[in-house]
């Protein structure tokens, strides 16, 4: 298909045969004039005055427990930059639709028309009683960070930028797994990682969290490396500057065993890939266009182990596989947060199930003959059905234990079983 069709395709897919991609839709009976009484006046009033008299029984009579708010400003907007908040209507609409069809929470996408840090968070506190969880979504580095550190401390439902939190996780889960198969240690490992932005940061954080060391660690931003001797490092960006005295990428590489790429397209040669040690793990996630292209990359070196943000490659490090699933383990126990212990729930989990035998149904969905844990296969595909059963016990179990699930899961097996329903 060429690229004006494509195109065509997407505008005709958004516009017809409704615009847009989600709508609202009535959970009761509303055919008789008693339905009517009892959905609205007189009838509503009883559960307002229970909920006046208890605000926890607003989780029993109205559909809060189950929404999430998918909110942006628009100012990071997939690659397209800042592009404002209704130019990313399309994409907080499309989260909803794969918060829905994969997890069964229902969305309403919020777009904020502020750059203000402080006029943003309160636009956001203000609206929280509605929600029982927030996504903050394709909002900006560096106010990316205070927005969801704030929020995080003000609010008591669950609240995560999945920008940042989202890949964190899936890398993570990719790269213990990539690890285990290239028979290397996460604590000795020397890691490049080009782009100091919301996702880089994040997951740098995540995999200093499972062992990664700091000091194996170069950092990269548009001006090269982040040297602990550079003036006017952002906090996030001094939390990971280096000691050693070296600025390229070229120099990096050498030597490194992973290099995580959260950056800019085409930016790794394969000079600098024959440069890297054996078994190099190469996760160049820049979308739409990865820091090395697949094919060179795989060309290059026989023994890399490789992922993307691309569908039509291996190893796709697509959000799709957390979101949905963390959102519905939190919202399941009512955490009041969505902490380090259920993220690290969820890369567990997601790094297990990648070991596990593949369901025929997901090799048919993916046209694959037999997907197997192995270099092509260190993360599980988004179509797996088993996502739903095992991610959201994990992240719920996580919660309780770390103790800020408000209805902890007595029943294991019927939370299960009601998941896969
Ligand atoms: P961001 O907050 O704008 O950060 C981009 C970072 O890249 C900045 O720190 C920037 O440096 C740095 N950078 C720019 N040119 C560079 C270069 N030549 N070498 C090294 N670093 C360079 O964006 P983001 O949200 O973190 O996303 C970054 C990229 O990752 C985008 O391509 C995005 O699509 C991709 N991404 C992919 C996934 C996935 O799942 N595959 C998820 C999230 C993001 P300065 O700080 O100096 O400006
Ligand atoms: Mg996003």
């Amino acid at each position: 298909m060429s690229k004006q069709s494509k195109r065509i395709e997407a505008l005709v897919y958004h516009a017809k045969p409704t615009p847009g991609k989600i709508k609202v839709v009535p959970t009761k009976k509303y055919a008789s004039q008693r339905d009517l009484s009892l959905a609205y006046s007189p009838g509503v009033a009883e559960p307002c005055l229970e909920i006046a008299k208890d605000v926890d029984n607003v989780y029993k009579y109205t559909a809060k427990g189950n929404l999430v708010a998918v909110i942006s400003n628009g100012t990071a907007v997939l690659g397209l930059g800042n592009i404002g908040p209704e130019a990313s209507k399309p994409v907080m609409e499309g989260k909803g639709l794969l918060f829905k069809i994969f997890a069964d929470i229902d969305v309403f996408d919020i777009e904020v028309d502020t750059e203000d840090v402080e006029a943003f968070i309160a636009t956001v506190k203000n609206i929280a009683p509605t929600f029982g969880g927030i996504n903050l979504e394709d909002i900006k580095a560096p106010e990316a960070f205070e927005i969801e550190r704030r929020l995080k401390e003000e609010l008591d439902i669950p609240v995560m930028h999945d920008d940042q939190h989202g890949t964190a996780i899936i890398s993570a889960a990719a790269l213990i797994n990539a690890l285990e198969i290239a028979n290397k240690n996460i604590e000795e490992v020397n890691i490049v990682v080009s782009g100091a932005g919301a996702a880089a940061i994040s997951c740098t954080r995540l995999y200093q969290a499972f062992g990664a060391k700091r000091e194996n660690i170069v950092m990269l931003d548009s001006k090269g490396v982040i040297r602990d001797d550079r003036d006017n490092l952002t906090p996030e960006k001094a939390e990971f500057a280096t000691h050693r005295r070296i600025d390229t990428l070229d120099e990096a590489m050498k030597n490194a065993d992973v290099f995580v790429g959260l950056s800019q397209p085409d930016i790794v040669t394969p000079d600098m890939l024959l440069s890297m040690s054996a078994n190099p793990i190469v996760f160049a996630m820049a979308n739409p266009n990865p820091e090395v292209n697949y094919q060179v990359a795989i060309d290059t070196r026989d023994d890399i182990i490789m992922a993307t943000g691309r569908s039509d490659h291996p190893n796709q490090v697509n959000n799709v596989l957390g979101f949905p699933f963390i959102f519905r383990g939190a919202l399941d126990v009512r955490a009041t947060k969505i902490n380090e212990a259920m993220k690290m729930a969820a890369v567990k989990a997601l790094s297990e199930l990648a070991k596990q035998p593949v369901p025929e149904q997901v090799n048919i969905a993916y046209a694959e003959t037999r997907l197997t844990f192995g270099k092509d296969y260190i993360i599980p595909k988004p179509f797996d059905p088993r996502l739903i059963a095992e991610v959201p016990p994990a992240v719920a179990k996580a919660a309780m234990e770390s103790g800020v699930a408000k209805e902890p899961i007595e029943d294991w097996d019927r939370y299960k079983n009601s998941l896969l329903e």
